[in-house]
């Protein structure tokens, strides 16, 4: 078992532009490289003095025009897009001239964010991806959310743009002028917060150590050393937790301040409108936290009973949770990156030929950056080129399980991506993070029963082991799910939020309603210092119940699979192929799944996942 969820991920961000990665990419139909052509867009609009005058605007010719552009370079745009007359004749065109900018700024900063979380510590770098971040990005949010007015004021729509309008209109709802600085100062808050976790080291027998390269330690026989990496692991967070709590307290503060400016009683009320949750509620939420304490956290106690009984230990620590039951030897799926590429890309044609060969495009155009290195982000994830249209994946790997896990995980996330391209705007391709989800953990589930050799990383044996494993991850994320997610809806509706010792007591309290045998006496700080370590908490407040109800998407998918693999992938292609389009309960649908909040259902999936490790287990 691994930490669940360790990666980023902050694919499909905000739809107009207010988050480093933001959603859409470049139709395939240009299908020439990204840099070659200078791309003219023209729309008729008919000139005030009644002539026949064809107004033209001329977009640059590629991203690059923007690598070092300052937001006087890109407001033009915007303000010839916001003073072109505008009428239900030329609305078409210029949609999709305004798209075709979108993109544009998108890939620029989506490649100043590539650049700077591949190397934290280049100051250049940093400043390029601040400028996009803090200064581009906000302002052409502001300037997307002025022409998405318009349309809203042309009363305009159609079939597969009703979803468009619908985040417009509520994009539109909840804009507050005075926010466009908050949201700035956000961004550099979580800059700093990246810039501390990222520089995090470790001594490890005279080696200096990321955290991420501690992760092989956790999955030791020797219990000793399993103990001395995690309590090393969490130390360097111990170190700085009043200057993280203190960073925390500012984001509270701001987010707490543009709920206000919005109108909403609270952050979180302000957050299901900003991140467009159409399809359920807080209430839905609560369901579903109580769903996994009835369902999931019985079912985990189980596990670690059986956990606790094959390792032969009195108690479960919780350095106890990454050796793995199956087999002495911890699995080293690879060494080199090339071997680590090359197995994918054959595991991914097993699953679908089609997917296959997206997968192979992106290791031919060096849109994968694997290894871990200090100075590298943390974590995972895959974001869009908009421009080109292409995926990229980014991640710390470092030899272990969980490496393959990422990238089948990640490699769901391009697989969207590439499906979706045919959505002719840039708004039409992001369904939002639960269909995102759906997407990648879906994958991880399809593309299991091929990790053995001859295409995959493993033996038959190594590969009903990471098998077990990753069914055993699924069931121990969901009640960290239900933390999270609960945690942060304390932060932001108690009334407590703001107090920094509140929050570790709140975390305390929830942690334990969801954690079930797992002995932490002694360890209450080491506890603590589990919710610092989570970087959506910081840097993308209540994006986390997603994975959960996607999880329970993609269980749904599997269960498919289990049955008719071909139909089950066709129904995940043509899920995704929708892009954003419809809302939620449709694409669920239109995967074979529906949307999960019962402990009836939810309940169904988790003995269905229980049977199985107990076949697996067997076999
Ligand atoms: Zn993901």
């Amino acid at each position: 078992m691994s930490e669940p969820f360790n990666h980023g991920d902050p694919s499909n961000a905000g739809l107009l532009g207010q988050k480093p990665a933001t959603p859409g990419r470049a139709s395939p139909t240009t299908g020439v490289g990204w840099f070659a052509v200078a791309q003219t867009v023209k729309f008729p609009v008919p000139q005030r003095r009644q002539t026949a005058a064809v107004q033209t605007i001329t977009l640059p010719a590629s991203p690059a025009a923007f690598a070092d552009a300052g937001w006087s370079d890109i407001a033009p745009y915007y303000e010839d897009l916001a003073t072109a007359s505008l009428t239900r004749d030329n609305v078409e065109a210029w949609l999709k001239s305004w798209s075709q900018l979108e993109e544009l700024i998108d890939e620029a900063g989506t490649m100043a964010m590539i650049a700077y979380t591949g190397d934290t510590a280049d100051a250049e770098k940093e400043k390029a991806h601040l400028r996009f971040s803090t200064e581009i990005f906000p302002q052409a949010h502001e300037q997307g959310v002025r022409l998405s007015k318009r349309l809203l004021d042309l009363d305009y729509t159609r079939p597969g743009l009703e979803t468009t309008v619908q985040r417009f209109r509520t994009d539109a709802e909840i804009f507050r002028e005075e926010n466009v600085a908050l949201f700035a100062e956000l961004e550099e808050l979580s800059a700093q917060y990246q810039k501390i976790v990222g520089g995090l080291t470790a001594q490890w027998e005279g080696e200096t150590k990321t955290i991420p390269q501690l992760q092989p330690y956790l999955k030791e026989r020797d219990r000793q050393i399993r103990e001395r990496a995690w309590r090393l692991g969490n130390e360097a967070y111990l170190v700085h937790r009043d200057e993280l709590a203190a960073l925390f307290d500012k984001m509270f503060i701001a987010r707490t301040k543009v709920a206000g400016n919005a109108g909403f009683p609270n952050y979180q009320e302000y957050a299901f409108k900003s991140k467009h949750r159409f399809d359920y509620t807080p209430a839905d939420c609560d369901r579903f936290h109580e769903a996994v304490e009835r369902t999931v956290v019985p079912a985990v106690a189980r596990q670690l009973e059986y956990r606790r009984e094959r390792l032969g230990l009195d108690r479960v620590r919780p350095w106890d949770l990454g050796v793995e039951l199956e087999r002495v030897e911890s699995l080293k799926p690879f060494d080199d990156a090339g071997v680590f590429v090359d197995r994918a890309k054959a595991i991914f044609r097993r699953v679908d030929p089609t997917l296959g060969n997206e997968f192979a495009l992106m290791a031919a155009d060096g849109l994968l950056d694997l290894e871990s290195r200090k100075g590298k982000a943390p974590g995972g994830y895959c974001t869009k080129l908009s421009f080109r249209g292409k995926p990229f994946i980014f991640m710390n790997a470092v030899g272990v399980a969980d490496d393959v896990n990422t990238l089948v995980h990640e490699a769901g996330h391009s697989f969207h991506d590439f499906a979706a391209h045919k959505q002719a705007l840039i708004w039409q391709r992001s369904p939002g993070h639960e269909a995102a989800e759906l997407a990648s953990m879906s994958m991880e589930l399809l593309a299991s029963p091929y990790l053995q050799k001859p295409d995959g990383y493993y033996t038959a044996d190594e590969a009903r082991s990471a098998q077990i494993e990753h069914l055993e991850d699924i069931l121990f994320s969901l009640p960290h799910i239900a933390s999270v997610d609960a945690f942060q809806s304390w932060i932001y509706t108690s009334g407590e939020g703001h107090d920094a010792a509140a929050r570790d007591r709140a975390w305390l309290e929830i942690r334990s309603r969801f954690e079930h045998g797992i002995d932490w006496s002694g360890l209450e700080q080491e506890r603590v210092a589990r919710w610092y370590r989570q970087l959506h908490i910081f840097e993308y407040p209540f994006y986390y119940i997603e994975y959960g109800i996607a999880q329970m998407g993609a269980l749904q998918v599997w269960r498919h699979s289990l049955a008719d693999q071909a139909t089950a992938v066709k129904h995940y292609r043509e899920a995704l192929a929708l892009g954003g389009t419809v809302g939620l309960p449709e694409i669920y649908q239109a995967a074979g799944a529906r949307l999960v909040f019962d402990a009836e259902t939810m309940g169904e999936l988790v003995e269905l996942v229980e049977k199985r490790l107990t076949q697996l287990r067997a076999a």
